[in-house]
């Protein structure tokens, strides 16, 4: 059976000119980039070339360009380094409820050391508006953290004016662009912020590797202690394969970055048209500022998403659940919550994320075995209902992507 794999925004398959231009830093050129003999300042100025391609793609200063273990790790040192930066200010950060776990966990660590947080409530399409950002600052607000694109609904968020709100108050501002960087055009400089996180394997780079972006003067306080690499910031002989691998990806994806983005509206706009028919399913996100190809729905009567996701695996099709849902836990995203939707039916929402590998034939078989599963979870359902639950509480979902 094929697999039609429609998960992009948890992860995407490894470019190939990416993985090629990878390969000899594993076994020829594997020298420690720490090292004074020219074997080891191969790796040295491959990634000091690769900074500088980077901070060309996203159009930041070579010197702003700090490499990471991806999204996770940018994250927590943006957030954490605000807070050590502004420790004389104050402690009290201003975010959203939509926010990745990477944040949302870092946050929620930070309130348990006394920091105060105020998570800002998006409109019901996940939009939060400059008005409302500048209502939450306060005297000893030290940083506003607010994602670029959410990877559950897919709204693009306007960081442009949010930044501008901070710009005027003297805050630091940090985005998570996991779910934008690759996919839309960004320019760090008249972006305006002072982070911004950045994940290889969202757009065709290997996983484990990220970018953290760091406007100057601003300058990044130590992270990993240790060797003193990444400008003493982030200890630890660099990944080398993967800096070079993440690199050559972005460069493709932004050079494609136009024929890219109307391939995928067009083709999430025919996922839309197809899923939307089926009857009880709802879209979630905003219909207008929405990554390219993240298609986001509600489904009416049946028991949870895990079961639709399930289903449609059999059939070879890979989406995800935009809940996360354990054999602990079957809760519904928070996202959605936030977003208003009522608690049950946020519990049964599905994410459908196209990448350039998906056809229009393969848009159009998804569409009608999504309306398949659908009809036989509902039924099935009708006649069988608590041993579906029962299923439900049994499947060990993921975590969130
Ligand atoms: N932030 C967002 C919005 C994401 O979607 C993800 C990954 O799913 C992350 C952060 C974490 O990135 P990584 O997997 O590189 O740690």
């Amino acid at each position: 059976m094929k697999t039609i794999y429609m998960d992009h925004a948890a992860t995407t398959a490894m470019s190939k000119t990416a993985l090629e231009e990878m390969l000899p830093y594993f076994a020829e050129e594997y020298g420690n980039p720490s090292a004074v003999y020219s074997y080891g300042q191969t790796g040295k100025n491959a990634i000091e070339k690769c900074r500088e391609r980077i901070a060309k793609c996203i159009g930041a200063f070579k010197t702003e360009i700090y490499f990471t273990s991806g999204g996770t790790e940018s994250d927590n040192w943006a957030i954490r380094s605000a807070c050590r930066l502004r420790k004389n200010k104050g402690k009290h950060i201003i975010s959203t409820e939509i926010e990745h776990n990477a944040v949302r966990k870092t946050l929620e660590q930070l309130m348990e050391d006394g920091y105060e947080v105020t998570f800002l409530k998006p409109d019901q399409t996940g939009q939060i508006t400059a008005e409302q950002l500048e209502a939450a600052i306060r005297d000893d607000t030290v940083l506003i953290s607010i994602m670029m694109a959410n990877n559950v609904v897919g709204t693009i968020l306007d960081i442009q004016s949010l930044e501008a709100v901070a710009r005027k108050h003297r805050i630091l501002f940090h985005t998570d662009a996991v779910q934008a960087v690759g996919h839309i055009p960004i320019e760090v400089h008249k972006l305006g912020v002072d982070f911004l996180s950045v994940s290889a394997h969202k757009f065709n780079g290997p996983k484990g590797v990220g970018v953290l972006y760091c406007r100057i003067p601003t300058r990044l306080p130590a992270y990993l202690t240790g060797g003193g690499q990444e400008k003493e910031g982030r200890s630890g002989t660099e990944n080398v394969p993967g800096i070079v691998g993440m690199t050559r990806a972005l460069e493709e994806q932004t050079e494609r970055m136009q024929s890219n983005m109307e391939y995928l509206y067009a083709l999430s706009k025919r996922m839309d048209e197809k899923v939307l028919n089926i009857p009880g399913v709802l879209k979630t996100g905003d219909p207008e500022k929405r990554l390219p190809g993240l298609c986001s729905y509600v489904v009416e009567g049946i028991a949870h998403s895990v079961l639709l996701v399930n289903e449609m695996n059999t059939y070879g099709i890979c989406i995800s659940s935009g809940s996360a849902c354990s054999a602990a836990s079957q809760e519904a995203s928070h996202v959605l919550v936030s977003l208003g939707i009522e608690k049950q039916l946020a519990g049964n929402s599905i994410r459908i994320s196209l990448g350039m590998d998906n056809t229009e034939e393969d848009v159009d078989y998804a569409a009608s075995m999504l309306e398949a599963a659908i009809n036989k979870i509902r039924t099935e359902q009708a006649s069988r209902a608590p041993r579906l639950e029962g299923r439900v509480a049994d499947m060990a979902g993921g975590k969130e992507a």
